[in-house]
């Protein structure tokens, strides 16, 4: 039997790791912090194809994302963590809006195109939206409450016998003379024998590359999340509004997110300004949120391989070595953790991950 270790306990480390203890695996899940905690726990969290048309292939891997979401609910129940709900955009720009709703209809994508008054009507009492502008509403889309979806998937590999070791940081990855992994070393000293790790760090994805001697090029784009706390929740489901994208997160909570407000990260402003500004342009969405008070704000770095696509199979330069880094890992983690757990146990390399292998990054492997 295959010891593993998963290294990183967020929705893309606990997505393999539960899929390979199902399949059983011996697993040890290690993460440096908390399950759960690192950028799962500051994401927008929405579920979705729909903006991801730039490459076909990408496209089609989301898709089976969404459709992989609907199996978890069913495997393991849909609880707290799954939101169903559907996802609504309007735009400045609406000619663009039209175009892309054209795009994913050709593609086979369920869009439906609605009106800011039959919105208001039928879906979001509180939105303060004129009345004649483009809707888009694509009901197959979802959110996720990420961190509790990790804490599921943890306990469930841990009562397939998966062990833990949360708080302790990887330090060094050991391979034999043939270049294969053989161990991984603890920050606490410990030394724990494997036959494979997962690199799923996330943002420090290329930290844990450069421990095999690989040079995993990271882009930087930061973004900033804010909690707001309220009375009452006033909207039912993700969306993304001009200036501004809002969702629910239980039942005193609402997230904030914004392209506009990351870009003045870079300018230096400090994560309580971020978060005021977040807040002003969900006001104008939303009247309601009026009364709300900032409970929480974070910037986390996305963890985007350099040309902005995910890495995810085996390094076949360091046999043992997988990686599964990626951005929109809140969509994918389900897939990619059932493809790649094939992957490890079986030697499947799934066409839905052609263009997605770390071998695509030729030539940055460290000699020696
Ligand atoms: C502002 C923002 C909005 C986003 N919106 C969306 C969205 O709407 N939809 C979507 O699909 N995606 C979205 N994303 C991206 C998504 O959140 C991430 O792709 C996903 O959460 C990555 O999960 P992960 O498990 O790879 O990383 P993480 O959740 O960061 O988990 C990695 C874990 O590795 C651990 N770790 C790091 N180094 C070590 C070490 N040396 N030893 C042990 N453990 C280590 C960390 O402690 C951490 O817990 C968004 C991201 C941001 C920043």
């Amino acid at each position: 039997m295959s010891r593993v270790a998963v290294i990183g306990a967020g929705i893309v480390g606990a997505c393999v790791g539960w899929e390979l203890a199902r399949r059983g695996a011996q697993v040890v899940f290690i993460d440096a912090g908390r399950p759960g905690e690192g950028v799962t726990n500051w994401s927008f969290s929405w579920v979705n194809a729909g903006n991801k048309t730039a490459r076909r292939s990408y496209f089609d891997l989301n898709v089976v994302g969404m459709a992989a979401y609907r199996d978890l609910a069913r495997t393991i129940g849909p609880d707290s963590w799954w939101h169903p709900s559907g996802h609504l955009r309007w735009a400045d720009d609406q000619a663009e809006l039209l175009e892309n709703a054209r795009l994913l209809a050709d593609w086979g994508y369920r869009v439906e195109l609605s009106t800011g008054a039959d919105v208001r009507r039928r879906l979001e009492p509180a939105l303060a939206i004129a009345d004649d502008v483009p809707v888009l509403f694509c009901p197959d889309e979802a959110w996720v409450h990420g961190r509790r979806l990790v804490g599921r998937l943890v306990d469930e590999a841990v009562a397939l016998g998966a062990e833990r070791r949360f708080g302790t940081a990887v330090r060094d990855i050991v391979t034999g003379s043939d270049g294969s992994v053989r161990a991984v070393v603890l920050s606490d000293g410990s030394r724990l024998e494997v036959d494979c790790v997962v690199n799923a760090a996330g943002p420090d994805a290329s930290q844990i590359a450069g421990l095999v001697g690989r040079e995993l090029s990271m882009r930087h784009e930061p973004g900033v999340v804010t909690r707001l706390s309220c009375a009452g929740v006033p909207v039912r489901r993700a969306m993304h509004a001009p200036h501004v994208e809002i969702r629910p997160d239980g039942n005193s909570l609402v997230v904030l997110h914004s392209r506009e407000v990351d870009a003045r990260i870079e300018a230096g402003e400090d994560a309580s300004q971020l978060a005021r500004r977040l807040r002003v342009l969900a006001r104008r969405v939303v009247p309601e949120l009026g009364g709300a008070t900032i409970a929480a704000t974070r910037i986390a770095h996305r963890p985007i391989p350099a040309d902005g696509y995910p890495s995810v199979g085996a390094l076949p330069s360091v046999p043992g070595y997988y990686e599964a880094v990626s951005h929109s890992g809140i969509t994918l983690g389900p897939v990619l953790g059932r493809l790649l757990a094939a992957e490890i146990l079986n030697g499947n390399s799934a066409d839905l991950l052609a263009d997605f292998r770390p071998e695509r990054f030729r030539g940055q492997e460290r000699v020696g």
